[in-house]
């Protein structure tokens, strides 16, 4: 089921931060997120390929499709074509090979490095200084078909607030330290917050969020 209150709620919520909705769709039908569109919100976010190629083909074109999920290199190729963002880049050689499938396609597309910031050890992402040796190094400069658009992190699942409000934190200082003139002026883009923890989020400077639970209910 959609929550079209809630969406309202949070759309309200998110205008003083000037943040944009990721609406997180992913292990619910076409026509639940129909309904979303039918409310006006057009940004999604998916996790998984094979879900998200059978969605896109049967919903309008005009839906920003995000992957917000752990890409495996070889699954590149299907998403690229279509893709709006790519949140979860997590390692160099995922970078690469989107920028070897967008050159195909003559396209450019949109990414999010994934900065680890949690303490749990499952978590995919680039490690805050290993983010900035690459972005301080000139690597992405000859990645042509890439254009990278900012950070995308997840705090630990915990209720401990004052923990997930450090590692938030950390990701919007180490953003700040690399944006313009390190990463260039499309890096404007930090991803940050999900149902449980996206007030937090926005409160240490998140213009992003990625909301599942709260607009389409338990998964
Ligand atoms: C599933 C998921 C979300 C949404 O989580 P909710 O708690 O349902 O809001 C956000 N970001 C990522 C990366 C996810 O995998």
């Amino acid at each position: 089921m959609f929550n079209k209150i809630n969406l309202d709620s949070i759309l309200k919520e998110l205008e003083p931060y000037h943040a944009k909705l990721v609406a997180v769709s992913k292990k619910k039908p076409a026509s639940i997120v129909s309904e979303a569109i039918n409310a006006g919100q057009l940004i999604f976010g998916e996790n998984y390929v094979q879900e998200l190629v059978a969605k896109q083909a049967e919903l309008p074109p005009a839906v920003q499709w995000h992957f917000i999920g752990h890409l495996q290199s070889n699954k590149v190729k299907q998403i690229v074509p279509f893709i709006s963002m790519v949140q979860g880049v997590d390692s160099i050689k995922l970078l690469k090979e989107i920028d070897k499938e967008a050159g195909k396609c003559n396209r450019v597309v949109d990414c999010l490095l994934q900065v680890h910031i949690a303490q749990e050890e499952t978590k995919f992402g680039f490690d805050i200084q290993e983010a900035e040796t690459f972005l301080q190094s000139d690597s992405l400069s000859q990645l042509k078909n890439i254009r990278l658009c900012g950070l995308m992190g997840m705090a630990s699942l915990t209720g401990d607030t004052q923990k997930v409000r450090d590692e938030f934190r950390s990701l919007k200082k180490l953003f700040d330290e690399v944006k313009q003139p390190v990463a260039g002026t499309a890096f404007t883009t930090l991803s940050m917050g999900m149902t449980s923890d996206y007030k937090i989020a926005l409160e240490e400077g998140s213009n992003m969020i990625r909301i599942g639970s709260a607009l389409f209910g338990e998964r």
